[in-house]
Parts: C-alpha cells; sequence; structure tokens
C-alpha cells in the first residue's frame, strides 16, 4: 500500500497524526500534516485506511 496527501485539499487538522503517527507527522511550520513512511509497512494499513476514511477533506490518497 502507498500513501500521499493531497495539499490541494489537506486543511491542516492534524487527524491523520494522531490516527496514525507512525506514517504521518505533523509540521507545526507548516501547519499540514506530512507522510512519513510512502510504502506503508503492512501493520499500518488499517490505521492509514481508518486516517483517510477519517479525514473530512478526504486528501489521503491510498493507493492498494
Ligand atoms: S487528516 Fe486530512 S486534512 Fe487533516 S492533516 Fe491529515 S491529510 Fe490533512
Amino acid at each position: 500500500m502507498k500513501v500521499r496527501i493531497d495539499y490541494d485539499l489537506c486543511m491542516g487538522d492534524g487527524n491523520c497524526s494522531k490516527v496514525c503517527p507512525e506514517v504521518f507527522a505533523y509540521d507545526d511550520d507548516q501547519m499540514v500534516s506530512r507522510v512519513t513512511q510512502e510504502e506503508v509497512p503492512a501493520q499500518y494499513e488499517d490505521d492509514v485506511r481508518r486516517a483517510a476514511a477519517e479525514c473530512a477533506p478526504g486528501a489521503i490518497v491510498v493507493e492498494e
């Protein structure tokens, strides 16, 4: 699984960084989250799917 963030949509609430801090890190300077592991380790795939489902603007793009 691969994941990225669409910065045209991200509103910077940082929820993904709370749901899966192993894959998303909040960038305090830019006030958006960053993907730290584009290739998602298998043990975090469910958390990444949940983060994507909870992302209100749909900014998390998951490729299964
Ligand atoms: S949950 Fe979505 S809108 Fe919020 S910081 Fe993460 S990618 Fe951006």
